[in-house]
């Protein structure tokens, strides 16, 4: 297991209310604005130059 707990403290820094990531695989999904952030090496990079739109593919029900 490779769960990083601790990212359950950070918020999107593209969105002044932080709402909650959640991780999936190498990256950290922000909900509210569709944007993803990679992690490198255990790392989070959560800047908005690293940022990268979820692809809405809608293959993936909603998660309330
Ligand atoms: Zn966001």
């Amino acid at each position: 297991m490779n769960t990083l707990s601790w990212i359950d403290q950070l918020g999107c820094p593209l969105d002044p209310s932080r709402p909650p990531l959640r991780q999936e695989g190498d990256w950290l999904i922000c909900d509210s604005c569709k944007m993803k952030f990679p992690i490198r090496d255990g790392i989070p990079h959560l800047v908005s130059d690293e940022a990268v739109p979820v692809e809405d593919s809608g293959a993936n029900p909603p998660q309330e």
